[in-house]
């Protein structure tokens, strides 16, 4: 008789100290983390340095697309469009494209993994993965970034909604500067040799 009245009081008593065992270990954890160096920073007040070879978002040279599909061809999820009014080459004299118009150029980065194929048979090197990897927007049609029309305003990839909002920290304002003056945040330089 006393042991089944025992047992219900050793399980309650029981209970007790598993809880607060397991409150300690998981304030320990807690305390561990509040007093460690955070992993976090406050972008875009702050901004962490990328690998030399991140893959952003495209920038491309519209003056320089012959149109002739390689990189569309390429690109493992078919999420380049591209159309023309006539066939487009390269002019030597000024090394740019001539012929036909370039009427669309556009990637869709709903689909975009980023993977570069789409750079690598570019016959004029015209299409460059870049640095942004912000693209938040209000809509999904605002996914799908209309390069040619990009190019009528100057711009050689868009200009995230954040560095219009941010401009007053300094490295915000440097790159917003830089793609309103339509230059390409990628060059042999910023490459190094592996
Ligand atoms: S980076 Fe890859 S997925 Fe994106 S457009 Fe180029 S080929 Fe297509
Ligand atoms: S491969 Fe280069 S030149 Fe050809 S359509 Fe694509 S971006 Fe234009």
């Amino acid at each position: 008789m006393s042991g089944t009245n025992d047992s219900p009081a050793r399980e309650y008593f029981k209970n007790i100290v598993d809880s607060i065992v397991s409150i300690v270990a998981g304030m320990r954890i807690t305390l561990r983390y509040c007093f460690s160096k955070s992993v976090t920073i406050q972008y875009p007040y702050e901004k962490l340095a990328f690998a030399p070879r991140f893959r952003g978002i495209h920038e491309f040279e519209a003056d320089k697309c012959i149109a002739c599909d390689q990189c569309a061809k390429a690109c493992p999820v078919d999420c380049i469009y591209i159309d023309k009014s006539a066939p487009r080459k390269i002019d030597k004299a000024t090394g740019k494209a001539a012929g036909g118009e370039l009427l669309r150029f556009a990637i869709d980065y709903q689909k975009c993994m980023f993977c570069a194929l789409c750079t690598e048979p570019c016959p004029t090197s015209c299409i460059h993965m870049g640095k942004n990897h912000d693209l938040s927007s209000y809509s999904r049609a605002d996914m799908v970034v209309e390069f040619r029309e990009l190019d009528r305003k100057g711009l050689r990839t868009p200009l995230p909604i954040w560095a219009e909002r941010n401009a007053d920290i300094p490295w915000v304002k440097s790159e917003k500067d830089r793609i309103l003056a339509g230059r390409l945040a990628t060059n042999e330089a910023d490459i190094p040799a592996v």
